[in-house]
């Protein structure tokens, strides 16, 4: 379903004409650059009353002069839906972004381009991809709840935490506080509150295929190497801090979906062609990107203890490059986030390179990053800042949005490497603890 209507921008008293399309998110917050002056507008369309449509404006209003059929073209043309890229330009009567997101699946799977991509494939990718965004529309609904539930994981009432997880869960409560138990909790809370960020087949095929890999390193170095990691705090506080992003996502959501939606196109089509999201928050999702990112360099340090114990029986032991060898992880933990990827030699683990864009991160780390959103375009510079002429690199906010949900992924996929980790110290380590006593 769309409703066009023509809005006035209270800043500077011009028209836009908008094309509304509805999501099945109860409260759907568009938001929008005005195209003559570069205000930020808004319109919320609540679907609570349904069939009724209840908008509220913000920084503009339904025009007074709306026009009696289709847009004539007079005033600058926008699509917004929440859970599509909508394309700049013109206004084209029927190509809604509903229409035009088939139109995309349809030439992602035409790899030929000679027009006869498969329909009923296009159909059934379309279902996942709704299947995503109705779990979504629900749990966008419990937001707060689950927020408060990663919080409680955080603190020091673990009673409580079950509790409050159960209700999320809609389960019975755990009664057991042992940490294996609440571990247990916290993950099964993270996988069913994340489903439609996540790939489920990831971290469930990692989850499963961890403990068979770590049965068959050597033994005592292992339990060294597990050591080591708990000892410095290395692993917990990175825990702490993996699951701080956890909540950032659910802030993020708006602006994720369109996101989402390019996991059926493979990135082709729209990601290519002007297309854009109608929920903007540049500011506040720039250093999540960021963080990210500096998170999966520290889980990096896990990869690469694990990688050495396959290949030379000690987490310690890197290999040579260069003529150069690391001393220890210690040692590696402090290299750079490019130089990092040297020493993970024929790696056990295969590492999500686009989940980095070290450009991109040194950008915003360095501030040297500029978002126009009209345009929707992020313009950033990874070596701005001196006096002299940098090259200048561009991506459009969508893109951007894709970086952060792959690069989010991937951290989700390594934390289920740091639940095995969690698993074998409280099942192995701590018991042989208890029994020598
Ligand atoms: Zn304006």
């Amino acid at each position: 379903m769309n409703t066009c209507m023509a809005l006035t921008c209270l800043t500077c008293e011009e028209d836009i004409d908008c094309r509304i399309g509805y999501s099945n998110r109860r409260i759907q917050p568009l938001a929008f650059t005005c195209p003559h002056c570069d205000s930020s507008l808004g319109i919320t369309l609540d679907i609570s009353r349904a069939p009724a449509s209840d908008f509220t404006y913000h920084g503009c209003k339904y025009s007074d002069k709306q026009s009696k059929g289709p847009f004539v073209g007079e005033n600058p043309f926008i699509d917004l839906h929440l859970d599509f890229p909508v394309r700049a330009g013109e206004y084209v009567m029927g190509n809604t972004p509903f229409l035009m997101a088939i139109s995309d699946i349809m030439q992602a799977l035409d790899g030929d381009g000679d027009g006869d991509g498969d329909g009923q494939k296009a159909h059934e990718m379309f279902q996942f991809h709704s299947f995503h965004l109705n779990i979504l529309n629900t749990l966008c609904e419990k937001s707060e709840e689950i927020k408060r539930v990663i919080n409680l994981y955080l603190g020091k009432n673990k009673k409580l935490f079950q509790k409050r997880a159960a209700e999320f869960l809609e389960e019975p409560e755990v009664t057991s506080l042992l940490p294996e138990d609440v571990n247990a909790t916290l993950y099964k809370v993270v996988s069913r509150a994340f489903l439609p960020f996540t790939v489920f087949a990831h971290s469930a095929e990692i989850s499963k295929e961890m403990p068979k890999f770590m049965f068959e390193l050597h033994p005592e170095k292992l339990i060294e190497f597990i050591n080591q990691l708990f000892e410095s705090n290395f692993v917990t506080s990175l825990h702490r801090d993996v699951l701080k992003v956890y909540p950032r996502i659910l802030d993020a959501e708006l602006s994720l979906r369109p996101a989402l939606f390019l996991d059926l196109t493979d990135n082709n089509g729209a990601a290519k062609a002007a297309t854009r999201i109608s929920a903007q928050d540049f500011s506040s999702i720039k250093d999540l990107y960021k963080d990210i990112v500096e998170i999966l360099s520290r889980q990096l340090v896990i990869v690469a203890g694990f990688n050495n114990l396959m290949h030379r029986h000690d987490a310690n032991s890197f290999p040579e490059i260069n003529g150069g060898k690391l001393s220890d992880l210690q040692k590696y933990s402090t290299k750079n986030l490019s130089d990092k990827f040297k020493y993970l030699d024929d790696c056990w683990y295969k590492i999500e390179l686009k989940a980095f864009n070290l450009d991109l991160r040194n950008a915003i780390a360095h501030n040297n990053i500029h978002y126009n959103g009209t345009e929707q375009n992020i313009a950033y510079t990874p070596n701005g800042g001196r006096l002299e002429q940098v090259a200048e690199q561009n991506m459009t906010f969508l893109q951007f949005m894709r970086d952060v949900l792959i690069a989010f992924r991937e951290m989700h996929n390594l934390n289920h490497v740091m639940k095995s980790i969690f698993y074998f110290k409280y099942l192995i380590l701590d018991k042989r603890a208890k029994a020598g006593k």
